[in-house]
């Protein structure tokens, strides 16, 4: 049995009270590592050290600090196969989902992020009588990271990447259903020959760390990616305690459909953008919306290509749709399933759990499912649900199409698909998301902002926003 332990001050240690949970290969439905439930001891501890480590790392020279990221960016490389494996059998990813983007990704985090600090610089302002401003960006000490389970590795490391590269030390906590290759970064971390608490993993839930970890004084800022639930949760409990906070949350994301767009791209991307990842990636393009002339020709070639979609086991080659990743979440996109059913949603695909053979009978499999005629105001439009179902709906005009895009209480990312240039720049404008792909989906480069509005996002992560996020800005003005 693999034990999946903390990495506190440059060692890996089991909870202090000794407690451990289960961790399940979603794809079989069966056990295969413990790991070591902490609670907010394990926090303090987890702090101590990354202080400890501060001292050190805020004197390390940038270039060295540069070297040491690009050394683990090669060490990532190097033991990529290791880790697609790990994040295959953690989340039930499809293989080659886990190959062609969790963990190249994660490298190349890390790199972007040394190679964005290197360029990273204050600024001098003049002033008429002569006087000279100096604006100067600085590491702010101890922060945490807390990621989810959706791409665990790649969030993991586009949290912490730029939180180190900046100067600090970090405390950071891995989703519990997907911990496994945040335990095996931490060797290739140590492997590196970063400073002792430089960066620190404590493991376990949410609601046994994760008040601490936001909360302590000693955490100077707090990067979370999650549910927007918890996101809610966090922001209540740092209330008061004026520190930085960065919260991505939850998406509802529209796909917009227009009837002039280049049709054959957008069905195979539309394929991508729904189901991808078991359709647990907060951009997934889960609301449909398309322009009522091209919508039951949309809809047969839509749910046509999706009867075909392979589902099968992660590690199987031919897999397009692999395992959801746990039993709780399996059972919640059931029960919103139902939900749809019980809101009179025809159910023109899916709609069910499937069963595999063999030794992933007991894994967790749902068919991906459309849904149709649906009202945007029905809880099936309204919660996420983060799994392999979409709903489709029609529009008439572009008013009718931004009305509809805009109504829930998301606002993360939207794609539109049209061949006029003005209309996808009006759509563009009027469209409430933090991004907004046209004929494209996940396209990323980054340089760019990322993050939500509305009940999507405070904040942005990406590029030099996330350089800026982990350092405090000071201005010093000097006068003659
Ligand atoms: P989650 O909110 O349940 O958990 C996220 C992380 O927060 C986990 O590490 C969890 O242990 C921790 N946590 C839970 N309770 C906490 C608490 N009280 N205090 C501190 N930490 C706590 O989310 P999830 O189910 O792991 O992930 C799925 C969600 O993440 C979806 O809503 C999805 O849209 C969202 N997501 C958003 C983005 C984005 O960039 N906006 C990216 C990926 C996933």
């Amino acid at each position: 049995m693999i034990e999946i332990r903390n990495y506190i001050g440059g060692e890996w240690k089991d909870a202090i009270s000794g407690k451990k949970m289960d961790v399940i290969d979603p794809s079989k439905g069966e056990k295969y590592a413990n790991l070591s439930f902490s609670n907010e001891e394990d926090v303090k501890d987890a702090i101590h050290s990354a202080q400890e480590g501060w001292k050190q790392w805020k004197k390390t020279k940038r270039e060295e600090r540069v070297n040491l990221m690009l050394k683990l960016a090669d060490l990532i490389d190097e033991h990529a196969e290791l880790l697609i494996d790990a994040e295959t059998k953690d989340n039930g990813k499809p293989r080659k989902l886990a190959a062609r983007v969790d963990i190249p990704r994660a490298s190349a985090n890390i790199r972007f992020f040394a190679h964005a600090v290197s360029q990273f610089h204050g600024d001098s302002f003049v002033m008429d009588d002569g006087s000279l401003n100096v604006t100067t960006y600085d590491p702010l000490g101890i922060v945490s990271c807390i990621s989810p389970w959706n791409l665990p590795l790649y969030l993991f490391t586009w949290k912490i990447a730029p939180a180190i590269a900046t100067g600090n030390t970090v405390v950071a906590k891995p989703s519990e259903v997907t911990p496994y290759t945040a335990f095996l970064f931490s060797q290739l971390f140590h492997e590196a020959g970063f400073p002792a608490g430089v960066l620190n993993i404590v493991n376990g839930v949410g609601g046994e760390v994760g008040e601490e970890l936001v909360k302590n004084k000693l955490i100077k800022a707090v990067s979370f990616t999650g549910s927007t639930r918890t996101g809610r949760i966090i922001s209540e409990s740092v209330a008061g305690e004026f520190k930085k906070v960065s919260l991505e949350m939850g998406g509802k994301n529209p796909n917009v459909i227009f009837a002039d767009c280049d049709y054959d791209k957008m069905l195979a991307t539309t394929m991508h953008s729904s189901f991808s990842n078991q359709g647990q990636i907060c951009l997934c393009g889960s609301r449909i919306l398309v322009e009522k002339s091209i919508a039951s020709k949309f809809t047969n070639d839509f749910v046509q290509r999706t009867n075909k979609l392979k589902v099968g086991p992660p590690t199987d080659n031919e897999t397009k749709v692999g395992a959801i990743v746990s039993k709780e979440h399996f059972e919640k996109i059931l029960s919103c399933i139902e939900t749809a059913k019980k809101e009179k949603g025809d159910i023109l695909c899916g709609g069910h759990a499937l069963k595999m053979e063999g030794e992933y009978a007991n894994g967790y499999y749902i068919a991906p499912t459309i849904i149709t005629n649906m009202d945007q105001n029905c809880k099936t439009n309204q919660e996420e649900i983060f799994g392999p179902v979409v709903t489709i709906d029609t529009f008439e005009t572009e008013e009718e199409a931004i009305q509809k895009a805009n109504a829930t209480q998301y606002g993360l990312s939207a794609t539109v698909w049209t061949s006029d240039n003005r209309k996808a720049i009006r759509m563009s404008r009027e469209i409430e998301a933090g991004i907004v792909w046209i004929n494209s989906w996940l396209k990323r480069d980054l340089r760019t902002p990322f993050g939500g509005v509305k009940n999507s996002g405070v904040g942005r992560e990406g590029g030099i926003e996330a350089l800026k996020f982990f350092t405090e800005v000071k201005n010093t003005c000097f006068s003659q």
